[in-house]
């Protein structure tokens, strides 16, 4: 059997939770899309503990850098851990800077939506030049958003983890009591009062056998050209001479399939090589070079949660309010919903619940960034980088306060955590 048929495509694009999907064989891992061809049998063995912590971010992109600073500044022991050398994810290592949805464009301009951790972070880099603007949207240089996400980190006293993947987590009832992880130290766990998924691709909500869609989405890339000053192709970035690339890539794609994932990123370099080739044919571009290609492939969406109360599509064009709201984020794309369009720059900002990054059975455990739970028709919204920050920071200051008064993630109260992201700046009023 083709292994890309044991997901079941819907017409809207999304498949149905992962594990009733997917085979018999292959439902009793519950962990790959692939074929299984058969088993092999691993021995018992006992994983060494090698830390504590109060949370424990998995993924240090936008999210889970937003998550773990805004946790450790809410008083929490916090390991960030991450599997690349660097903070980011696709941000910053798919060359993906332009920060769409932070502000919301309008008829005349554009207002913020997303400030918190993510405008510090702008403002950080707009003093030292790294920051200029691709219509309403911030567009960072990936390398010094490196830099910075790494100096607010250790400024609020994140601890760190490089070069490990988070590969399982080990269950006491509903709770997650450690998470596996795999690197050069073997493999370890480290023990938590409370977790937070950052992985994009929802990871741990697989190991949890939390509800999930899977969705299928372009993947594509950003990549960077230099001595690119003359070149009719690309966008300006805040260094001269550097410009930024775009593919949408392939339609409808896997992001959970490794042969696939494999193949499209050895695709893409290949394209993006001869691309550049192309580019110094034009006049006065001799020396424009590829100055960098993603070192994280470009994979927009796959796991999504079917949390507790997934935000609204019709909401989000109509601009509803919800009580437990956590934050706003920008409208910049057309949104089709009830048979209705709204056009950017005509669509409202909108407002994202708790209810959207809280798991429905485990009891702490919370979502932030790309896999939060959202409809299919938000997608493009949802996932963009101001939205994932805004996110990652709820997440996080709320983690710290089920931390502090020993509560559930669905216990979290509600005004604490609203009075905690006022007073990070985050804009929680229309
Ligand atoms: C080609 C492309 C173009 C895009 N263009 C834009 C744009 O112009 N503007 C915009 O705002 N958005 C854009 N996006 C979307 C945006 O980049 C992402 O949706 C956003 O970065 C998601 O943030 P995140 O923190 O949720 O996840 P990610 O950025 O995916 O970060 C997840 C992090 O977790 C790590 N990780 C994953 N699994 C594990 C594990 N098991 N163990 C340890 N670490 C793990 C990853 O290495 C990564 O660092 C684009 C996306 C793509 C693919």
């Amino acid at each position: 059997m083709d292994r890309r048929s044991f997901l079941k495509v819907t017409a809207a694009g999304a498949v149905a939770a992962g594990v009733p999907s997917l085979p018999a064989a292959a439902a009793k891992t519950g962990k790959t899309p692939l074929e299984v061809k058969s088993y092999v049998k691993e021995s018992a063995r006992k994983t060494p503990v090698v830390d504590k912590a109060d949370v424990v971010v998995a993924g240090g992109g936008p999210a889970g850098f937003a998550a773990a600073v805004a946790a450790a500044r809410g008083g929490m022991d916090v390991i960030m851990m991450e599997r690349e050398y660097f903070l980011g994810g696709l941000f910053t290592g798919c060359g993906v800077t332009p920060i769409i949805n932070m502000y919301n464009p309008t008829a005349t301009g554009k207002e913020l939506a997303v400030s918190g951790i993510c405008l510090e972070l702008c403002k950080r880099l707009d003093e030292v030049g790294m920051l200029s603007y691709e219509s309403v949207r911030p567009k960072v240089d990936p390398e010094a958003a490196k830099y910075f996400m790494e100096e607010m980190s250790a400024e609020a006293g994140v601890r760190i983890l490089y070069g490990v993947q988070a590969t399982d987590v080990i269950m006491s009832g509903d709770r997650i009591d450690a998470i596996v992880i795999e690197g050069k130290s073997g493999r370890v766990a480290i023990q938590a009062r409370f977790f937070i998924d950052c992985t994009g691709d929802g990871d741990i909500l697989d190991w949890t056998g939390e509800d999930f869609i899977i969705q299928k989405n372009d993947i594509g890339a950003m990549w960077r050209i230099g001595n690119a000053e003359n070149s009719k192709k690309g966008n300006k970035t805040a260094v001269k001479g550097v410009r930024t690339m775009h593919t949408v890539g392939e339609k409808e794609q896997d992001g959970l399939d490794m042969y696939n994932l494999t193949r499209i990123q050895l695709k893409l370099r290949k394209m993006m090589w001869n691309n550049s080739l192309e580019l110094k044919k034009q006049k006065g571009c001799e020396d424009l070079f590829l100055l960098d290609t993603p070192t994280v492939v470009g994979v927009r969406v796959t796991r999504v949660l079917n949390s507790v109360g997934n935000v609204s599509a019709q909401g989000a064009a109509e601009r509803k309010s919800y009580k437990d709201v956590i934050g706003f984020t920008g409208s910049d794309s057309t949104l089709k919903v009830g048979g209705n369009k709204y056009l950017v720059r005509e669509r409202p900002m909108w407002q994202v619940p708790y209810s959207a990054i809280t798991p429905k059975k485990i009891q702490n455990l919370l979502v932030g960034g790309r896999c939060f739970g959202f409809p299919v028709e938000l997608t493009y919204d949802a996932r963009e980088i101001g939205t994932c920050f805004m996110t990652g920071q709820a997440a996080g200051s709320a983690a710290a306060i089920a931390v502090n008064t020993r509560t559930s993630c669905r216990d979290v109260n509600i005004a604490a955590l609203q009075s905690s992201l006022r007073k990070q700046n985050v804009k929680l009023d229309w």
